[in-house]
């Protein structure tokens, strides 16, 4: 029978451990440490960024840390890897994640014993057939000046890899960034086709290698670090879906018992792993938003973040009501339905991260609050639109003021996509000339008091913005960079 998740963790971590002499290190919280430059830990590297900055304190333990390998808790909702807008589209993207990682810091060792490592566990422990897997490395950025990888391309070439397999690809896909400032490097990825040899290769990328050597600066320009390291991270998700030989994600044993809990609880349909128009009704892609964002929930609460008003908590507000809107409004289910998988997940994952359980009875209460206000605000908010409904003549559009104060810098803080939904429903017409004239005015409110708004809440007005400017109507501010819609 095909390794449950938990043995294919434990033996990424003992590969690294046993065979090859690597410390390892717990995960660090998803709250970033005094990096004002994320909103969430995206990667198993964010931890170690002072070792490659060369600034770490030299008495902390970090300091004395040459060979590490861990599992990564990573969230990637908002900021520069931000996945929320795919997840639930697609089998191979999750807010949450796991990132398996190992690292050499200066120097320890760098491309050739990294890869080898790699694919000696990929083949030789995990039993990969070798032939299902491909690679890229990095072929150059002439405008950065930066040469071809061409010793990562021979170092696959002399594993074995034939050339038809080993390709090379510019930054976009090969340099990897952690933000838009920090540490950065090319990289070299392994990528596994799950069609098996039959027809057009269906790719999804397993494992980056990524050889630090550069930090970019605020100013865009790239500088060398001042040592070289190696930076690795393999999404546990896919490996483990590769290894139980399923084509998705969601089939694996990491979703499966909350794909169950879902389709007990809610009475909805079973779920059948559809994807795009095939999944009419959005069915699915309901149990799959679900499914996921609960576990990004309960990983974020448990590490003290909760959802909120700015910054990551407002990040996870809307999780939490995209959540909602999808269980309620596609699977039908109960009020309170949400916080009752918040035991599922802690069943799952609360082995590997015993901060799950110490407060799994606070982040499912949390979550069912949390729930309930987002049910009455709408509730309130489809009562509003009602009445006003009542006022207005067969050929009238709806106020913006109306909408404005149901919306989030409102009263009732409905995001106004949602607004404008519910209107849709109704077959009425926003006033969206005058909802542009408020969100212009507020958005110079809020620049006059000057304050920081850097992955503040304001990034959400700016995505209000950026709705308007879809629709024709003139931008305010042309950098709507974190953009999450309900
Ligand atoms: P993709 O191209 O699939 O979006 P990526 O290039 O953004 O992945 P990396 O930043 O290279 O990913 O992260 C290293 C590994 O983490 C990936 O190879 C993949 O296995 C995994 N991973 C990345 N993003 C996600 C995600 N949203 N959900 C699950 N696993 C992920
Ligand atoms: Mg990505
Ligand atoms: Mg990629
Ligand atoms: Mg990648």
């Amino acid at each position: 029978p095909p390794a449950p998740a938990t043995a294919v963790r434990d033996a990424f971590l003992s590969f690294f451990r046993d065979r090859h002499g690597h410390h390892l290190v717990p995960s660090a919280s998803v709250r970033p440490r005094g990096d004002p430059s994320l909103l969430f830990v995206n990667a198993g590297m964010n931890q170690f960024k002072p070792i490659f900055l060369g600034t770490v304190d030299p008495r902390s333990e970090m300091a004395g840390f040459r060979r590490v390998a861990n599992s990564q808790k990573c969230v990637r909702a908002g900021g520069r890897h931000s996945d929320l807008e795919d997840v639930g589209r697609d089998l191979s993207h999750h807010t949450f994640f796991e990132m398996l990682g190992n690292w050499a810091f200066g120097g320890e060792y760098f491309k050739e014993e990294a890869c080898s490592m790699a694919w000696e566990l990929l083949t030789q422990v995990y039993g990969i057939p070798e032939d299902r897997l491909w690679v890229s490395y990095f072929g150059g950025d002439p405008k950065a000046g930066l040469g071809p990888d061409l010793e990562s391309r021979d170092i696959w070439l002399n594993l074995g890899v034939p050339a038809s397999r080993v390709l090379s690809f510019g930054p976009q896909e090969n340099f990897w960034e952690m933000g838009d400032t920090g540490p950065c490097g090319p990289c070299t990825e392994i990528h596994y086709d799950l069609a098996g040899g039959v027809g057009a290769p269906q790719l999804v990328e397993l494992w980056n290698l990524v050889f630090m050597q550069h930090n970019r600066e605020a100013d865009g320009s790239l500088q060398p670090l001042p040592q070289r390291h190696v930076d690795t991270g393999m999404g546990l998700e896919r490996l483990v879906a590769v290894l139980q030989g399923k084509h998705s994600t969601y089939d694996t044993d990491l979703f499966s018992p909350l794909l169950n809990a879902i389709h007990q609880g809610c009475g909805a349909p079973p779920y059948l792993g559809r994807v795009g128009a095939a999944d009419e009704g959005c069915t699915d892609t309901a149990y799959r938003v679900v499914a996921d964002h609960i576990r990004t929930l309960s990983i974020c609460i448990a590490d003290g973040v909760s959802p909120g008003m700015s910054g990551a908590p407002l990040v996870l507000r809307r999780i939490l009501r995209r959540a909602v809107r999808f269980s309620t409004e596609v699977l039908q289910a109960p009020p309170g339905f949400l916080g009752s998988l918040v035991p599922v997940v802690v069943e799952t994952l609360g082995d590997a991260y015993p901060e799950l359980r110490k407060n799994s009875a606070q982040i499912a209460n949390l979550v069912s609050e949390d729930e309930a206000a987002f049910l009455a605000s709408l509730q309130r908010g489809r009562r509003i639109i009602e009445r006003t409904l009542r006022r207005l003549g067969p050929s009238d559009v709806f106020p913006a003021e109306v909408a404005w104060s149901l919306s989030l810098s409102g009263n009732l803080g409905l995001p106004l996509d949602l607004v404008e939904l519910m209107l849709e429903e109704k077959g009425v017409q926003l006033d969206s000339a005058g909802l542009a004239r408020l969100a212009k005015e507020e958005a110079q409110r809020r620049a006059q008091q000057a304050e920081p708004v850097h992955e503040q809440g304001l990034r959400l007005d700016v995505h209000a913005l950026g709705e308007l400017q879809r629709r024709g109507v003139p931008p305010t501010d042309d950098s709507p960079k974190y953009s999450y819609s309900l």
